[in-house]
């Protein structure tokens, strides 16, 4: 049927040593032949920027493998189905899939999903309705679990994660404090988000505004960032807290200080003499709930009950300043970059 696809690509060409650098990123073209029997034919519409890809990068044993040097960056796309060799897709269907910081890709089908676009824009299923959104509730309902009147605590409170966690806090009648950086974003959580309180951790005196903030502590700390801001929660946590550790992004280019004034012994002191349950979590561990994820925060985005927001940047090409970028606050709601159009 059809004849080779040029495609672009983006592959990782060196291990960032700290903050990643440009060139640590090359872009690509290669030819991809035509889908043989049983494979797909994909065309990148979104794709989808994470910190955790930070953490691929670097040669260490993780919860996943990293990238090899030369390998295509791994990340989630919206795409479309060009041409289909296998059973249950059509071109022109949108899906769910797994290929990476590319144009085009050939799949077996194999972590792809359709997606519905008159159910949810189609940007969604990246962010608020997607794996980020997933994170936020399944680590919220499963291990921070906010009770009514209780303080929940989140930094990184405009992005796709923190600002469902305030979000979610709130609808179950918690008082949702967020920590983010710089006067857009906050006022952007406060007014827009409706989070109760919002402070900036830039303030050089951020600790005691937090505390000022949390007059009857800290219930649920849902930890996203670490390094200070982990220092100015951690005393406040109250009896019985939960602590969902879902990410350090602080510590991604490996810059968090080494040693401010909290020892492993005083943070095992404090966690037993409170009874604090801090518990780290990958989204995956907690795909049972993916489920209720859907029926109740789908219908709530649709209806306008729950804000979120996609800071959208055109250009595969311009993938690996607006990641480096993110990495550093730079961003303004979830990370996208629109690669493709849909035909
Ligand atoms: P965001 O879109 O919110 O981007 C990261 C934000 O982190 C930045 O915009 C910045 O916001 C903040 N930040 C970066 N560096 C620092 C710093 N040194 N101190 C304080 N804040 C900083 O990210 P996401 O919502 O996608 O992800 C939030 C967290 O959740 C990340 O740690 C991510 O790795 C984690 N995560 C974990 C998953 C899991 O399965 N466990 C799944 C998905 C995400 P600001 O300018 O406001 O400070």
């Amino acid at each position: 049927m059809s004849s080779s696809t040029q495609a672009q690509r983006i592959v990782l060409a060196a291990r960032p040593q700290g903050e990643p650098t440009a060139t640590d990123f090359r872009l690509e073209t290669v030819q991809l032949p035509a889908p043989a029997a049983g494979q797909l034919l994909l065309k990148t519409l979104y794709l989808s920027l994470d910190p955790y890809m930070r953490g691929r990068m670097n040669d260490a044993k993780s919860y996943m493998p990293p990238v090899g040097l030369g390998q295509t960056m791994v990340g989630e796309v919206v795409a479309e189905v060009v041409e289909s060799q296998l059973a249950g897709y059509a071109a022109g269907d949108l899906v769910l899939a797994h290929s990476g910081w590319v144009s085009h890709a050939l799949s077996d089908g194999q972590g792809v999903r359709k997606i519905d676009p008159d159910t949810a824009p189609i940007e969604t299923r990246l962010g608020v309705l997607g794996m980020p959104g997933f994170t936020a509730y399944a680590g919220l309902r499963e291990i921070g679990k906010p009770r009514a009147g209780e303080t929940v605590v989140v930094a990184a409170a405009s992005g796709p994660v923190g600002s469902l966690v305030g979000q979610l806090a709130q609808r179950s009648g918690a008082r949702a404090v967020g920590i983010a950086g710089g006067t857009r974003k906050c006022a952007y959580v406060k007014d827009v988000l409706g989070f109760d309180v919002v402070i900036d951790h830039h303030a050089e005196d951020f600790a005691d505004q937090l505390a000022t903030a949390c007059p009857d502590g800290i219930d649920v700390y849902f930890e996203n960032v670490g390094g200070p801001i982990w220092h100015a929660v951690f005393p406040l946590l109250n009896p019985f807290a939960r602590v969902p550790v879902c990410g350090l992004v602080a510590d991604y280019n490996g810059s968090a200080a080494v040693s401010d004034g909290l020892s492993v012994a005083g943070l095992m002191r404090g966690i037993l003499s409170k009874s604090i349950t801090v518990r780290g979590f990958i989204n995956y561990d907690l795909d049972y709930c993916f489920g209720d994820f859907l029926k109740e925060v789908g219908p709530a985005i649709k209806q306008g009950e729950i804000e979120h927001l996609e800071d959208i940047v055109d250009g595969l090409e311009n993938a690996p300043a607006t990641f480096m970028g993110m990495l550093k606050g730079k961003n303004f709601g979830k990370v996208l970059v629109r690669v493709g159009e849909r035909r």
